[in-house]
């Protein structure tokens, strides 16, 4: 019952598309930190699956509780002690027929008004302790002393939160959704054909959504796996997989019906592309120029190339991407080029500025938020008046509506980094054609995935590293060894290499206290003699980050500590060391990506990746198997067979789509059965498609008239 709804929230006219501070009590603040858990509207809400369920159906006796295991008690409270040991602590004994169980807290404000001889219901996870059976911070609540204690008639869901969100709180919101769905109040449509849902036996959405977030005692399995494969679960999941599937048809369909503009492997071209590899420090790989042969073969149809370039971090995909930018050049049309970030879009430019600096007369532009609003303009009318022949940037390129009015060519960098919407659309000219596209990506996708998710997509794959590049010697060592380290790496950064320090988060954190943060680790860095240390994280701004980027670059700081924002494409050459706080933490995707990040240039790199022990078996497994394994397509295969559901919101950093309940670790079985599936409706339903991707992929249309 949270505060009174604000004035002109009236109830009328919601639908599962509304913001979701139409809630009561959810406010812009609140609403803001649910969108880091990527909730925005109601819909996401009855979408937002709990990871585990709390059993308070049923009351145990204390001497039926097992070790380990949750469980719900009642009974009278028969010693309420405040001890002070080495911190103060409440400490209280629960008596049932069968016995004692002790209560212990270390935070107890909440607790004042307990008294011994009250009557209570306990709910936490049993442990067996020095002094029998006991239960560390369980839920407590007074009951009156006479009568059958209250239980719940359905299990108490436990959903994934974030920061600044108690449990108790989202576990409100979503009793609130819930109920204007019971209500009536908000509809959720069936999308799904009747026939489709009597053929995989699977209930209706509305009921799945009601039994997934209230299901009554028995209905789901305790084991994590065996919950996944109940209908109720699989029909949601089914679902998105099927969005996905036709949002990424309907892509396809949209392409065949277009034209591009033929960028002919000419004369010209051909002069374009010698002249270019004339100029480099080195020969091609084999790989590079496989690949670069099937996009000059692409660009020269006047069909537009959807074409995706996997290759592992330092593989070489720029100076494919530079002899695809030449040929359009030489065709007399323009090419944007878009990276994720700022500084990676500065990079990006330079390289390419190299490696087509000998065409003195070419103009290569950077669209960067550091141009003065002047510049800027001037940039903009440059572009409009086709007098650009390359503008490198961020995604803002498209989204400001800049007009080009010779484009010919898009090239995606680090795709995986934009969202799932974005590396499948079709970006519209402004005459009738579309533009040729490149996407390319350092964290592949596993084979047996990219097989259903990239269907007829091309995908050209650089499966060699230039003969100079060494793997990145990798050791796993735990953080007691880092004062040591720490010495190492500063004689290492005093011979005159530079080092990468990353951290997982920015700033302490209470609900991580373990981990160490860029900051802790930058203030205790700098106070190393003879050292330049530097700083970089995300939460600074763009023009900051670019700035500490140059300076790393040309070496003006030697050890930059950073958080995980480097982790994609930044080149310098210089940098030998990394060392990676937390690692087991990391997916190993990323892991592989970061340490990508050194042994760029002739001398080889190493990798320190530190540990809090102590490690399970798995976590210990992955970090051992990243220090032998050197082959991202590998490391990108076991990262998707070792996540578990819980990690569903790491799925971005390693080249999957972005989804909301999939997780193709558990899910990917389904995706054959999908692709039928979605055949059939598009051919039976054709009307319920653009629906379901509306439901599951809102942002799906946001680049296809750009
Ligand atoms: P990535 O695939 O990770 O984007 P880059 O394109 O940034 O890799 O290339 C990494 C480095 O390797 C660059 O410094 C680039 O100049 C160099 N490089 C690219 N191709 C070759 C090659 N065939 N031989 C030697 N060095 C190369
Ligand atoms: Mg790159």
């Amino acid at each position: 019952m949270g505060p009174e709804r604000a004035p002109g929230k009236g109830v009328a006219g919601l639908h599962s598309d509304s913001p979701l501070n139409v809630l009561p009590g959810l406010g812009a603040r609140r609403s803001e930190m649910l969108a880091r858990l990527n909730l925005h509207r109601l819909q996401d809400l009855y979408f937002h699956l709990p990871l585990r369920y709390l059993d308070k159906t049923r009351l145990l006796q204390i001497r039926e509780l097992r070790h380990g295991k949750e469980g719900l008690v009642c009974g009278v409270l028969a010693r309420h002690e405040i001890l002070i040991r080495r911190r103060r602590m409440l400490e209280l004994v629960l008596q049932d027929d069968s016995g004692p169980l002790n209560l212990r807290f270390f935070h107890f404000a909440h607790l004042s008004k307990l008294r011994a001889g009250q009557r209570v219901l306990c709910y936490g996870t049993l442990r067996w302790g020095n002094q029998g059976p006991e239960m560390i911070h369980p839920e407590l609540r007074i009951l009156p002393p006479k009568g059958p204690p209250p239980l719940e008639t359905t299990l108490t869901p436990v959903y994934p939160t974030t920061e600044g969100i108690s449990q108790y709180a989202l576990r409100g919101y979503l009793g609130n959704a819930l109920r204007l769905l019971r209500q009536g109040t908000v509809q959720l449509p069936e999308l799904l054909p009747r026939e489709l849902l009597e053929q995989q036996g699977f209930p209706p959405l509305y009921s799945a959504i009601l039994q997934v977030h209230t299901p009554p005692p028995g209905l789901l399995s305790e084991d994590p796996g065996a919950r996944r494969a109940h209908p109720v679960i699989q029909r949601i999941v089914f679902e998105e997989l099927l969005a996905h599937n036709l949002a990424l048809q309907r892509i396809k369909r949209q392409a065949k019906q277009s034209r591009a503009t033929a960028l002919p492997n000419s004369e010209a071209a051909g002069t374009a592309r010698d002249e270019l590899l004339a100029q480099l420090p080195f020969k091609l790989t084999n790989s590079q120029r496989k690949v670069s042969a099937e996009i000059q073969q692409n660009l020269a149809r006047p069909a537009p190339m959807m074409r995706l370039l996997q290759g592992d971090v330092g593989s070489g995909k720029t100076v494919v991407a530079a002899i695809a930018v030449s040929q359009a050049i030489a065709a007399g049309r323009q090419a944007a080029v878009m990276a994720p970030t700022g500084v990676l879009a500065r990079q990006l430019h330079q390289h390419l500025q190299e490696c087509l600096a000998h065409r003195l007369e070419l103009r290569i532009e950077l669209l960067s938020s550091a141009l003065t609003r002047k510049q800027r303009a001037d940039l903009l009318a440059r572009i409009a008046a086709g007098e650009s022949d390359v503008v490198v940037g961020t995604h803002s390129l498209l989204q400001e509506g800049i007009h080009f009015p010779r484009l010919a060519l898009v090239v995606i960098d680090e795709q995986h980094k934009f969202g799932v919407q974005q590396r499948f659309s079709l970006l519209g000219g402004k005459d009738d054609t579309v533009p040729h596209q490149l996407l390319m990506s350092a964290t592949p996708i596993p084979r047996t995935l990219a097989v259903c998710l990239y269907a007829d997509l091309d995908v050209s794959t650089l499966d060699e590293l230039p003969t100079h590049r060494r793997p990145v010697e990798t050791h796993v060592m735990p953080n007691g060894r880092r004062a040591a380290i720490t010495k190492r790496v500063r004689e290492i950064c005093l011979e005159g290499n530079q080092a990468f320090w990353i951290c997982g988060a920015i700033e302490e954190s209470e609900a991580t206290p373990r981990r160490r943060s860029a900051e802790q680790a930058y203030a205790e860095l700098r106070k190393l003699p003879g050292l330049n240390v530097g700083l970089l994280h995300g939460r600074m701004k763009n023009q900051e980050k670019e700035n500490v980027m140059e300076r790393f670059k040309q070496r003006e700081i030697d050890l930059l500590v950073a958080t995980t924002v480097v982790e994609v494409g930044v080149d310098v050459p210089n940098a030998t060391l990394m060392l990676i706080e937390d690692a087991e933490n990391l997916g190993l995707s990323q892991l592989h990506q970061l340490r990508g990040r050194v042994g760029r240039g002739r001398k080889a790199g190493t990798c320190v990746l530190l540990y809090a022990p102590p490690l399970t078996s798995i976590a210990r497994q992955r970090l051992d198997a990243i220090a032998h394994e050197h082959n991202g397509f590998k490391i990108a295969e076991q990262d998707l067979l070792q996540r578990g559901p819980g990690e569903l919101h790491g799925s971005r950093q390693t080249g999957m789509p972005r989804t909301r309940v999939v997780d193709f670790a558990t899910d990917r079985h389904l995706l054959p059965q999908v692709a039928k599936s979605a055949k059939i409706l598009l051919a039976e339903h054709p009307e319920q498609a653009p629906q379901l991707i509306a439901r599951w992929l809102p942002d799906e249309t946001i680049y296809t008239n750009a």
